[in-house]
């Protein structure tokens, strides 16, 4: 049995493409991007031809882009490293934001800064009258992502970003999820800082980067030989890099024709779901085209993808289960989502590779699954 793929969102293949572009890479040209001899130069060289790929991805100039170890470490670079240059004062985060944009934020509250979360309304959307709220207060960083992981849904960044820098706040906007799969321009997003990560868009892991406006100040996290203009110190990660690079390339040229392919796959998903008597989380929202989050009406989202998994079917379940007593994803909570409702929620997430024939056979299986997990439920009640 071949298992098929829908969990895109936790991370992508890596490209034919990318990996070519990787090999040699990993093979000859083993040089140390510092190093001055013709190795290092070369290594340098694919370092900076990288640099202008992601660069244009968003539209900057490749001396914005600052390559980090992936999305954690680059959400994490720009919250302590900016909070590091102000004075004390507030950090408002969307409701729904990854954990690595809610702990550096949590951290901050214990060098006297105070955290806001912002709502986000039931279709999972930031709240902009709360942001306006939140803003009464003299207020440093904020946060709010492009797209949610979960939900796909996809926030207005450009106008929050735009209340945040009246107010005298630093804009910053993690778009690890929403690079890849719709066109991002940094500019138009009216943010000073946005994280994204490699392998969320067919590179590698390992690999992403923080675009910044180039007056903004930051503190680096680690100190050493003074790497990425002294923001991120540790010898570049040079085939990791250049396959983040080609990956930006390909998705530049891709997007036009990828994102309505998937959308046309997503509502068909979407359709079978309805029938199938699904809540789709974020429904009415604008979303990612890839996304769909939903649940079956008194099923378990933990017991749906471990059975689906059973007959090849790759999906996520929303619950937090670390515990013995699961919870609801943070964002379905956020979302005002009832919790029974909610531990019922699969996330199914699209790539390039998936077809109709694909979505179909799932929509099958699923029905079968479901079917079945009702049957026994009534047996043991
Ligand atoms: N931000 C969001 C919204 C994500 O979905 C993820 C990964 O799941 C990350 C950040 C973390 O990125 P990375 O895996 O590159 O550290």
């Amino acid at each position: 049995m071949s298992h098929v793929y829908f969990d895109h969102n936790a991370t992508t293949p890596v490209d034919d493409a990318v990996l070519e572009a990787m090999l040699p890479y990993l093979r000859d040209q083993h040089g140390n991007a510092s190093s001055r001899h013709e190795f290092g130069t070369r290594a340098r060289q694919a370092v900076e031809a990288a640099r202008e790929q992601v660069a244009a991805l968003l539209n900057v100039q490749p001396v914005q882009v600052i390559f980090t170890s992936g999305g954690t470490e680059a959400n994490n670079l720009f919250v302590k490293g900016a909070a590091a240059y102000l004075k004390p004062a507030q950090i408002a985060i969307s409701a729904i934001e990854h954990s690595c944009v809610v702990k550096p934020a949590q951290e901050l509250t214990r060098q006297a800064w105070t955290l806001r979360r912002v709502a986000v309304d039931g279709r999972g959307q930031v709240d902009l009258a709360d942001l306006d709220d939140a803003l009464k207060v003299p207020t440093g960083i904020v946060s709010v992502m492009l797209a949610n992981n979960e939900t796909g849904v996809i926030q207005d960044v450009a106008l929050a970003g735009e209340r945040a820098r009246r107010a005298g706040a630093l804009m910053h906007t993690d778009a690890v999820q929403a690079v890849g799969k719709i066109p991002v321009d940094f500019a138009a997003l009216q943010v000073h800082a946005l994280t994204l990560s490699a392998h969320k868009f067919y590179g590698p892991k390992g690999a992403g980067a923080l675009v910044i406006d180039k007056r903004i100040e930051l503190r680096p996290q680690l100190g050493g030989g003074g790497h990425e203009r002294g923001l991120r110190s540790g010898t570049e990660n040079v085939p990791a890099i250049v396959g983040f690079g080609a990956a930006a390339e390909l998705a530049a040229s891709r997007l036009a024709t990828l994102a309505p392919r998937l959308a046309a796959l997503q509502q068909r998903l979407e359709q079978g779901l309805t029938a199938l008597g699904a809540v789709v989380f974020g429904a009415g929202a604008t979303r990612l085209p890839n996304t769909t989050f939903f649940a079956l009406r008194g099923m378990d989202g933990e017991a749906l993808l471990i059975e689906l998994d059973k007959v090849g079917f790759a999906v996520a379940s929303g619950a937090a289960c670390s515990s013995a007593n699961p919870e609801p994803s943070a964002t379905l909570t956020a979302m005002g989502v009832e919790r029974e409702i909610g531990l019922g929620a699969v996330r199914f997430s699209l790539g390039k590779s998936n077809t109709a024939e694909q979505v179909d056979d799932f929509l099958r299986a699923l029905a079968t699954v479901a079917q079945r997990l009702r049957k026994l439920k009534a047996m043991t009640v």
